[in-house]
């Protein structure tokens, strides 16, 4: 395990503002009369900035694109209405995400509804809309099927998730080891070609588009190259009069830390791979199908930090923990062990104390590491830790477990505001779910 504690990012330029206003005693001191003593800050700029990069180097590849934000890596409304305002098309994957998208007020045409389960509710509600939906099972043609009897006069248009293989040099790099994904029509079996039957056999539906998301380890360009061909092909192939998009969905890897010592494709090198396969495969065409990617964790993940106080630092036999007001729960629900990039903000320098230590966070669970093994200044009660790259799947992840969740404040061009309140005992007990 590394020391990243004294790490130092200094090529990421919109951080600068971050950690020239946050990243003092005196700073976090006052953060913490006004929003307790541990608390999310969302760096709105880095935001916005993620937002472009991703968006330019698609885009100026291939004109015809859209970002479809991922709602599920982080759907705190302010985020959401932020990159709503900056042009992103809300990718929800539940009812309740896609109410959020209404709620925040995106023009349900810009929604995009994706995710395995769809009740026949929330697919009449979504075509009614004229939302983007893409299906991810047989069972949901029965319910489209039942709308476009109902409205016999409205063109309704759906996408197709496709399930096929992704395989790297026969080897699947589906995460958690997985030989296939468990999502979408599948191809080889023939589901494809009977969803398509069915779908044609409806006058009035017609299939716009063909969507392609996978949750791979690797994240490699190559993968995504294929997949676009494929998705091209098969839609060349199959709709090519109603085609209006190709998603590719997302799972791109975003800006990581040096600390990560991993070397990611960038944005530049995704979208060179994949926009190249979009010219190609549309060269000869006037029309040309729309891109769509989906990013979640690579648009969101560097735009959060946790801010957490040391409460106390003791020691059992020859070992230091730092206790923090805090929990492996608001930095990685997955407790995977690797040391997120963190910093410690001191009280006080004078005669500091050297040694390793592990950071443990409020839970009464043994496994509640925040961090494993750092080496440096012993930091001491009073002190803050700073963790970075906090933002997907983190705050969607922290369960109501023990503690009420931590307050979310955001900074944006050095103005501080809060973008949900801690969490009193009356909303974590709410009366209108339990009774008493
Ligand atoms: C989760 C998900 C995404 C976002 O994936 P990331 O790995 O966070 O970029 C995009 N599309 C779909 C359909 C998803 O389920």
């Amino acid at each position: 395990m590394k020391d990243f504690v004294s790490e130092i990012h200094q090529n990421e330029n919109s951080d600068i503002e971050l950690k020239n206003e946050l990243y003092h005693y005196n700073a976090l001191h006052g953060l913490e009369q006004k929003y307790g003593s541990s608390f999310y800050v969302l760096d709105v700029n880095k935001l916005r900035e993620n937002y472009h990069k991703i968006n330019n180097a698609f885009k100026s590849r291939y004109s015809n694109f859209i970002i479809g934000y991922s709602y599920k890596t982080n759907y705190v409304p302010y985020l959401c209405k932020e990159l709503s305002k900056l042009g992103a098309y809300a990718e929800v994957v539940s009812r309740l995400e896609y109410d959020l998208a209404i709620k925040i007020g995106e023009n349900p045409k810009k929604i995009i509804f994706n995710g395995p389960l769809k009740m026949k509710d929330d697919i009449h509600y979504a075509l009614e809309n004229e939302s983007i939906l893409n299906i991810d099972s047989l069972y949901e043609i029965e319910f489209i099927k039942e709308y476009a009897i109902l409205c016999p006069n409205k063109q309704i248009n759906v996408g197709l998730r496709l399930n096929f293989d992704v395989s790297e040099n026969g080897v699947s790099s589906i995460q958690e080891g997985y030989s296939r994904s468990r999502f979408g029509i599948c191809i080889e079996n023939g589901s494809f070609h009977s969803a398509l039957d069915e779908l044609h056999k409806i006058k009035n539906v017609r299939v716009v588009g063909l969507h392609g998301h996978f949750s791979t380890s690797t994240r490699s360009v190559e993968t995504y190259k294929l997949k676009t061909k494929k998705l091209c092909k098969i839609a060349k192939e199959y709709i090519l009069d109603s085609l209006e998009f190709i998603n590719i969905g997302g799972g791109i890897y975003g800006e990581l830390p040096k600390s990560f010592q991993i070397s990611a494709p960038t944005f530049d090198d995704y979208a060179e791979a994949i926009c190249e396969v979009m010219n190609h495969e549309f060269a000869t065409f006037d029309k040309k199908a729309t891109l769509v990617l989906e990013p979640g964790v690579s648009m969101v993940a560097n735009t959060f930090i946790f801010v957490a106080k040391v409460i106390e630092r003791k020691t059992v036999t020859d070992i230091n923990y730092v206790l923090v007001d805090g929990s492996v729960h608001n930095i990685k629900p997955t407790m995977h062990k690797n040391n997120l990039p963190c910093r410690v903000i001191q009280k006080k320098q004078l005669d500091q104390e050297k040694g390793t230590y592990h950071i443990v966070g409020y839970t009464c669970m043994e496994k509640d590491y925040l961090a494993h093994d750092l080496t440096g200044d012993l930091p001491q009660k009073g002190d803050y830790i700073i963790f970075e790259n906090v933002g997907a799947y983190t705050i969607v992840f922290n369960p109501p477990f023990i503690k009420e969740r931590p307050a979310i404040i955001a900074m944006d061009l050095k103005e501080i505001f809060l973008i949900r309140n801690k969490e009193t005992i009356n909303q974590f007990f709410n009366e209108e779910l339990y009774y008493f």
